[in-house]
């Protein structure tokens, strides 16, 4: 009889959003004069850019001519959107990452949780705590995270690297030597970042003990301050150890268009193997392709009148995150995070667990956010709040919590 994958039955069900929304829709059951305002999510909400609207117009009619038919696209990407990213997101920025170095796909989640195909299972895995939750699902499903221990919260295997207001939102040299250390910068969920010369210890850590890092750049359209780097290849030495993850979700809006690529550069390697290589062998075989549509659509993004319209977007939600940020701090909140990311990180008040001040602000304010607690163990007393939401509603809420 076949069996099945039991490393799946090991995980521990993802209540988060689904209790969120069960709680939610029973508070607006109960309450249905209320106007509920949601800064939980972590999806954009202003429509894609004209400049991308056009371009998917036009791709769209190049499909419906036989001239200009596309049917499987190129194993790697096309061209013209990989120049285009190595050009903007890597030359630019003094970075020697060429255009074979990027891989196009359908977005960093299916990366980041495709990318421990090429690593074997006996490698350490070590994660900042809270966490983007898929680094650590993805390498359960493969077997790489030991068990789950309920009470704490944790993997038996995984090494967890607190981030909290006592490190400053940013984690620490782990005292046990990982294999894999996943970095997200600008964070999700604590909104925090590190400067290029932070980063730069953990490029040389890496290269010193052997480790690879995959860096999740998804949020990088929001860095808004010099010291932070935009991208790991900034770092010296940063392209012998690290795996650069990027998605055009959140800087052009592509949550639902799908859009995003993961750089492998030539020179890292493991024994004399090219990971670029198995990288590459993996996505010819497990994967064909984004839509052509759609990464011309990418490539509009890149385009002068792209990068304008995209940067008006980012700066909306920046405009939201400030005042999400300020009206948080003059109702007297610890605050962290909405100054290079589109989330801001809040201690709870008092003793308040995550999930009691989430029924506290739904109750008092009418407004959801995410229990920090639900991002890991370490994310626990603190709360997300997201600058996706409208303008009107952001300041409505900001108005509602600080007349608590
Ligand atoms: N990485 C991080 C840290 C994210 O927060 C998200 C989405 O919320 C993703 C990756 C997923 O990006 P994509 O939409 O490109 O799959």
């Amino acid at each position: 009889m076949f069996q099945i994958n039991e490393n799946y039955l090991k995980l521990p069900g993802s209540y988060l959003f689904s209790t969120i929304g069960k709680k939610v829709k029973e508070y607006a059951n109960a309450h249905k004069d209320k106007e509920i305002i949601r800064l939980g999510i972590g999806d954009v909400t202003l429509p894609l850019a004209p400049v991308v609207i056009q371009a998917l117009h036009s791709a769209v009619d190049e499909m419906g001519k036989a001239e200009t038919f596309k049917g499987y696209a190129p194993e790697l990407g096309y061209e013209f959107l990989r120049q285009a990213i190595v050009d903007h997101d890597y030359k630019k920025r003094g970075a020697a990452i060429e255009i074979d170095e990027v891989f196009i796909s359908d977005g960093a989640k299916s990366d980041s949780g495709n990318i421990g195909d090429i690593f074997g299972l006996e490698n350490k895995v070590a994660v900042c705590d809270p966490v983007y939750p898929v680094y650590i699902d993805s390498n359960a499903m493969s077997g790489r995270t030991g068990n789950y221990v309920e009470a704490a919260g944790k993997w038996d295997k995984v090494i967890y690297m607190p981030c909290t207001a006592e490190t400053n939102f940013a984690p620490e040299l782990p005292k046990e030597t990982p294999d894999m250390i996943y970095l997200c910068f600008p964070n999700n969920p604590t909104g925090s970042t590190i400067t290029k010369p932070e980063l730069q210890k953990w490029v040389d850590y890496a290269l010193k003990v052997g480790a690879v890092i995959i860096y999740d750049a998804a949020y990088e359209a929001y860095i808004s301050e010099d010291n932070v780097p935009h991208t790991i290849y900034e770092c010296k030495g940063a392209e012998a150890c690290a795996i650069e993850l990027r998605s055009f979700s959140k800087n052009a809006g592509f949550t639902g268009t799908r859009l995003g690529f993961t750089v492998v550069p030539k020179a890292l390697t493991c024994n004399g193997v090219s990971l670029n290589s198995l990288w590459a062998r993996r996505h010819g075989t497990k994967f064909n392709g984004a839509p052509y549509i759609i990464q011309k659509a990418g490539a509009a993004v890149y385009t002068e009148e792209g990068q304008k319209q995209t940067k008006e977007q980012v700066a909306y939600y920046m405009n939201n995150a400030k005042i999400i940020y300020n009206g948080l701090k003059a109702a007297g909140y610890s605050v962290s995070g909405g100054v290079n990311a589109p989330y801001i990180w809040l201690r709870t008040p008092g003793k308040m667990t995550s999930w009691e001040f989430f029924d506290f602000l739904l109750e008092k304010a009418n407004v959801v956010g995410t229990p920090g607690s639900g991002f890991g163990p370490s994310g626990e007393g603190y709360f997300r709040l997201t600058a996706f939401g409208s303008y009107e509603n952001t300041k409505k809420a900001m108005e509602r919590i600080q007349s608590i």
